[in-house]
Order: structure tokens, then C-alpha cells, then sequence
């Protein structure tokens, strides 16, 4: 572990920041006397009910766990047995990110890779991949898994996805969303977030918590009921069942009732427009995806990053080794400001 020490906002990671007031003090609120254990409260009844009604879905099956890589594993898991496979992009978070968690979980199932360009799959790759063998030797394609914005920061259109599910359907293949950032994705669309998921033929929606803005969490949403058939116990087993649920769940109360998860979402969406737009014209640099969403990612010279480390400035460079900036419910637009003009003056500073 590396002690990393903040004396200014940094943009190397939306999980830098801290808890939203409407998460905070729905979490107050929530600590009020007893409430009965496990789920069986009625801060968890809310906090289900609120997602059904944004979902406009009255039959949709709702758990919380404690991070992504619980959600995702745990949906995936659901969604398939040992001997199948899941098909996912090669920058997938699940394939990643995560440790092995998902084949771990679903005691083997393999993860089938596609060789993406920029982070999104499509249809043809899906395509390509679930009809390469067909033999008894391979393990048999059942689930797609695509991640809603991309790890690249790039939104999914409500057509790219209806087009992912119809070759799922057509191959009988489940669809999972990753969204530990899907509001950001229905922030950037300005869309219904039912548009995007069960309306466009999304079977399960791992919907994040933790980078809306909350200390801890993430919500499960199942759109076809069968399929969480026995979840309770997944989460139990797999040490994701929360003895105090309340505090788990009554945060998601405060973020969807009043719309705090959309409005952080646009903030941080905003606030990485904000950087692209100042520094889409600098010379030596070159902005490495489009930006739909919260992430900001910069090819430029090792000279120009290293420059921009001296300035004091914190960043990634796991993906395609450009510089990640990754914004957050309460990122400062005048550290924004900050970074595009030294941005601007590390790449215009000759090379020594
Ligand atoms: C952050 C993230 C997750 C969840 O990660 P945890 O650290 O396990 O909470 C899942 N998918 C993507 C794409 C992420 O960026």
C-alpha cells in the first residue's frame, strides 16, 4: 500500500471524495432508535421501493451490497453456471479489476474477452465471440456484461444497447450492466434510466453507489425476477449481507428521492467538459476518447506527464498509459481551472 497524502482536490479518482450531504444525513436519519436487522426494515423497504418507482419498474427485485466487485460477481454468478462463459470488453472492470472475483464466485466461469478499440463492446464482437466454438470442450457463452459509462468514460446509446440485447437474445445470452457509474451515463443522455436498462433488454443493473457520492455501496437490480431466484443467499455467503441494512440502504433514499444522484452526476460530467474544453486545443497532447461522461483521459509525453506530477498533480495511467481524470459530485471547478492551465503550460514547456 501506498500512503498517498491530499493537501488539494485531486481528480485521480471519483472515489477520492468524500459523502454527499443527502447521503450523510439520510444515514442520520436512519439512526434513530432500533430498527430490525438484515434487511427487514423499513429504510430497506424505502430504499427498494425508491428504485422501482425511478425504474418504473413495480417487479424489479433490489439488494445492496458493499462494493462493485460484490455486485458484479454476484450478478454475474447469478446469471450463469460454472461450465459457462461471460463475455465482456478487454477493459472491463470485471475482467480488470477485480481479482478473479467473478470466476471465483461463479466457481469458474470463464470470462471471454473482446478486443476493444476503446473500451465498448458491440454487437459484431459479441457475435464473433459467442459463435468462435461450439463444441462440447469451450465453455458455453451465457452472459454479456457491458459497463455503463465505459472504464473509458464513453455512454452506450439507447440504441447501441438495444442493439447488444437483440444479439443476446438472438444467441440466448443474459445482459449485465456494470454501472458503478450509471448515473453519469443517464446524466450525459438525458435519458430515463429505465431507457438504458430493462426498456433496452438488460437483464441485471449493478447500480453504483459508492461514485454518486455515498460512503459505501451498491444496489442490485434485477428487471427479470427469476433470475435473482435465491441472490439472498449469494450476498449471504459471500459475507455481503449487512447486519445494520439501514445504513447501507437508507442512503440510497436520500440520493434518488430528492435527485441528488442525477444532479452529482451532472456535476461531475460538467466538471470534466470543463477540462476537455480547455485543453482540446493544447499542442502535444491529444484527448484519447470522446468525453460522454466523467472521465477525462490525456495522451501526452512522458515529459508533459511527468510535469504535471512535479506540479503536484495525482493521475492513473493503467489505461492505455494516458493520464486518467476522473471527477467527482464535488469536484471544485476552480481546481478544474487549475489543472486545464497546467495541463497547458506542462506541454508547452520545452523538454529539458
Ligand atoms: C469502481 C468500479 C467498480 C466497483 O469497484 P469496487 O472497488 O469493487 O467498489 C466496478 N466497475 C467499474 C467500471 C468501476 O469503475
Amino acid at each position: 500500500m501506498k500512503l498517498v497524502h491530499l493537501s488539494n482536490q485531486q481528480f485521480a479518482s471519483d472515489n477520492y471524495a468524500g459523502i454527499c450531504p443527502e447521503a450523510w444525513s439520510a444515514m442520520e436519519i436512519a439512526n434513530s432508535g432500533h430498527a430490525a436487522a438484515y434487511g427487514n426494515d423499513n429504510w430497506t423497504q424505502r430504499s427498494s421501493d425508491c428504485f422501482r418507482s425511478l425504474f418504473q419498474k413495480e417487479d424489479c427485485e433490489v439488494f445492496f451490497v458493499f462494493n462493485g466487485t460484490a455486485a458484479n460477481s454476484l450478478a454475474l454468478a447469478s446469471l450463469c453456471q460454472s461450465y459457462h462463459s461471460v463475455i465482456c470488453s478487454d477493459y472491463a472492470h470485471v475482467e480488470t479489476d477485480e481479482c478473479g472475483a467473478p470466476e471465483f464466485f461463479s466457481n469458474g466461469s470463464k470470462l471471454l474477452i473482446a478486443n476493444t478499440p476503446d473500451g465498448k463492446l458491440t454487437p459484431e464482437a459479441i457475435r464473433e465471440i459467442a459463435g468462435k466454438r461450439k463444441d462440447i470442450h469451450y465453455p458455453k457463452p451465457r452472459v454479456v456484461t457491458i459497463t455503463q459509462p465505459t472504464e473509458t468514460g464513453l455512454v452506450y446509446t439507447v440504441d447501441e444497447i438495444k442493439a447488444i440485447s437483440a444479439v443476446c437474445r438472438e444467441l440466448n445470452l443474459r445482459l449485465h450492466m456494470d454501472g458503478s457509474r450509471f448515473a453519469n451515463a443517464c446524466a450525459s443522455l438525458g435519458c430515463e434510466p429505465s431507457d438504458i436498462t430493462w426498456r433496452a433488454g438488460a437483464d441485471v443493473l449493478c447500480f453504483g453507489g459508492t461514485k454518486n457520492g455515498m460512503a459505501v455501496g451498491e444496489a442490485i437490480l434485477f428487471f427479470n425476477r427469476d433470475l435473482a431466484e435465491d441472490f439472498d443467499y449469494r450476498c449471504k455467503q459471500a459475507g455481503q449481507l449487512a447486519s445494520k441494512m439501514r445504513f447501507l440502504s437508507a442512503p440510497w433514499i436520500g440520493m434518488l428521492e430528492g435527485g441528488a444522484w442525477l444532479k452529482n452526476a451532472r456535476h461531475a460530467n460538467n466538471a470534466a467538459q470543463r477540462l476537455a474544453s480547455q485543453i482540446e486545443d493544447v499542442q502535444n497532447i491529444r484527448l484519447m476518447f470522446p468525453v460522454n461522461a466523467n472521465a477525462v483521459f490525456l495522451e501526452a509525453p512522458d515529459y508533459v506527464l511527468n510535469n504535471l506530477r512535479e506540479k503536484g498533480w495525482n493521475f492513473y495511467t493503467f489505461i492505455g498509459g494516458g493520464a486518467r481524470f476522473m471527477f467527482s459530485w464535488d469536484a471544485s471547478l476552480d481546481r478544474v481551472d487549475i489543472l486545464a492551465s497546467d495541463i497547458r503550460e506542462c506541454a508547452v514547456e520545452c523538454r529539458l
